[in-house]
């Protein structure tokens, strides 16, 4: 397993040493970082299948290292370590692409626990690209709108975006149910894979991202359209499969 590598980004020598060492007896290959900013230089190296995060660092806060590296594509899977009383940063962390949360001080197992399970989902969205589990792939067209599932990108107006793992998992199932309510609570439970997060305003920012990139204008949205109290709804006829 040494090609499962896992950066673990952590100020505090103890545990960072702590975490290198029981991670390498659980058979990851670990590379570290002490600070924010050798954090993301190695982070943007891309060799990490996955990175544990801590918020309080030196030279870059850990919250500006996951929205660099969201902001420039990177989507490798990112758990937070954080210390108590730190919510508000985790939502944010969460809101902004991070993959889980842990507060300090955990336990080995519950680590290596969640590490397994946020490989096992992003691996498993990777793998299906887009399409094999709900049965929705290739190119979808809508009026004005053109889904690749296979290259996760829309091209609006001949302009083509990538979107992002999240934004594509909430297109994905906003599509496969269109025409039907889909709540906040459903997204956050299929797409984030929690059963409670501390607010739904996480689905909110992510479907204001996805808007931007699908609709021609935001305040009227013709695609996914807002149900109020209830979620949202993918209403465009479905004009072409293949
Ligand atoms: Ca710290």
């Amino acid at each position: 397993m040494t090609d499962t590598q896992i950066l673990v980004i952590e100020d505090e020598p103890d545990l960072r040493a702590g975490l290198k060492h029981n991670l390498e007896l659980e058979g990851y290959s670990v590379d570290t970082a002490a600070d924010g900013r050798e954090g993301l230089r190695k982070a943007k190296e891309g060799k990490a299948v996955l990175i544990l995060l801590d918020l309080m660092l030196p030279l870059m806060p850990g919250l500006e290292v996951l929205r660099h590296l969201r902001e420039i594509g990177r989507e490798t899977p990112i758990i937070i370590i954080s210390a108590k009383g730190q919510d508000r940063d985790k939502v944010q962390g969460l809101e902004l692409g991070a993959d889980d949360y842990l507060t300090k001080p955990f336990g080995l197992s519950e680590l290596t626990a969640r590490i397994r399970a946020v490989l096992r989902r992003t691996q498993a969205g990777a793998k299906s690209g887009g399409g094999e589990r709900s049965g929705i792939g290739g190119v979808m067209k809508f009026p004005e709108l053109v889904v690749d599932w296979k290259r996760f990108t829309i091209v609006r107006d001949g302009e083509e975006t990538q979107l992002s793992r999240y934004e594509a998992e909430i297109l994905r199932m906003l599509i496969e149910h269109r025409g039907e309510v889909v709540s906040r609570q459903d997204l956050l439970r299929k797409v984030w894979g929690y059963v409670h997060l501390p607010t739904t305003r996480t689905v909110d920012n992510h479907i204001a991202r996805l808007r931007k990139k699908l609709e021609r204008d935001v305040e009227k949205p013709v695609h996914v359209v807002t149900v109020h109290g209830l979620g949202y709804r993918f209403e465009s006829p479905l004009l072409e499969e293949s």
